[in-house]
């Protein structure tokens, strides 16, 4: 029998994860990656496919943030998706999926993310083959049609295991919402995403990051990652808050405000925060329960613009490696994730329960 690779499967909403070898893939196909898991981060979306907020195929291998060694490779992947040459033992992350690059979506629509064959790791059920298709495992199979990127030598597996979901969404947003230096940005929570945010724009040319929230501990954190002023809004009324904004940005308003907080209730004071002609970026409240009421006046009126992302095209993937590498010594991206857990059924549980529990905003599980 041939080598094997352990996982850890999630079989359903309310059942334990278990874990289960299969066996290693023989030969690739051509353009395809196999990678030996060095780290993967718990998103908190795989805690709530956990917990069934949305439905989910199963069994599968949860995880869609991580990295690993390249394993062995198939014919005809020679570089990665930046023209860097790839070897086995090489380090690299990917794409949170793969995508066909024929499609009306990726050829004419620029949201490749919403291509029409499109696989997303960590997403799909895993116990047929090529199986190992989440981060969850000590193999990744990494499809043709994904793009990958070589990860620098100076880069620790803590800050770059995150990129694949959280920076690059984040960094995708900003770059749609078309930041521009010089001004004035709030971001709506500072939580994981938001950090990424905060500081991701202050090296974009943001003049000020003002983070609001509603936990001082998680204020305080914002702080270290670029925010210049944190507004506690817990208890407070929207004009309240709108009246800081304002007396934040001359008498203006926010530029841009950006929703991570993953509670559709902020987005009203949201829009409230925007000066006359502002933007704003919704990736937080992405489940289908999240409701919110506007005004349809403010939104005209103010002649707002408001986009929604989900998650990315792969190229941001590679801005928020880049961003990450050379901000690193500014910002503690390392601090953003832990504590560590084993690859593990009991290991994999106690990761998601940490994140559901606050205790942690990017547990890692390491093989
Ligand atoms: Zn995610
Ligand atoms: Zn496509």
């Amino acid at each position: 029998m041939g080598k094997t690779g352990k996982v850890v499967m999630f079989m359903g909403v309310g059942k334990p994860l278990e874990e289960h070898s299969f066996p290693l893939p023989e030969e690739l196909e051509p353009g395809a990656i196999l990678v030996k898991t060095t780290m993967a981060t718990v998103c908190g979306s795989d805690m709530h496919s956990w917990r069934g907020r949305r439905p989910f195929p199963t069994p599968s291998i949860l995880g869609h943030e991580g990295l690993g060694t390249i394993a062995q490779m198939g014919s005809g992947v020679e570089k990665d998706t930046t023209g860097k040459s790839l070897a086995v033992g090489d380090r690299i992350t990917w794409a949170i999926m793969a995508n066909c690059g024929y499609c009306c979506f990726c050829r004419i629509h620029s949201l490749p993310q919403k291509c029409l064959n499109l696989f997303k790791y960590g997403h799909v059920k895993s116990d047929v083959p090529p199986y190992f298709m989440g981060t969850f495992g000590e193999y990744v199979y990494v499809k043709p049609g994904t793009s990958v990127f070589k990860v620098p030598d100076d880069m620790a597996d803590e800050e770059v295991s995150p990129l694949m979901c959280a920076a690059a969404t984040v960094t995708a947003g900003l770059a749609r919402i078309g930041l521009q230096p010089g001004e004035n940005v709030v971001i709506q929570g500072a939580g994981m995403l938001g950090l990424y945010a905060a500081a991701l724009a202050k090296e974009q040319g943001a003049k000020q990051v003002i983070m609001v929230d509603i936990l001082d501990k998680r204020l305080e954190v914002g702080r270290e990652f670029g925010a210049d002023h944190c507004l506690n809004v817990q208890g407070l009324g929207d004009e309240e808050v709108v009246s800081q904004v304002k007396d934040l940005t001359d008498g203006w308003g926010a530029d841009l405000v950006v929703e991570v907080a993953g509670f559709a209730q902020v987005i009203p004071v949201g829009v409230k925060m925007l000066r006359i002609g502002g933007r704003y970026l919704l990736q937080g409240s992405v489940y289908p329960d999240d409701l919110f009421t506007l005004a349809s006046h403010d939104v005209i009126i103010k002649c707002l613009t408001i986009m929604g992302l989900h998650n990315y095209d792969s190229r941001y993937l590679g801005l928020a490696l880049d961003l990450v590498h050379r901000s690193r010594q500014r910002y503690p991206y390392r601090k953003l994730t832990g504590p560590e857990f084993p690859l593990t059924a009991a290991g994999v549980t106690a990761a998601l329960e940490s994140l559901e529990k606050r205790e942690s905003i990017r547990p890692i599980v390491v093989p």
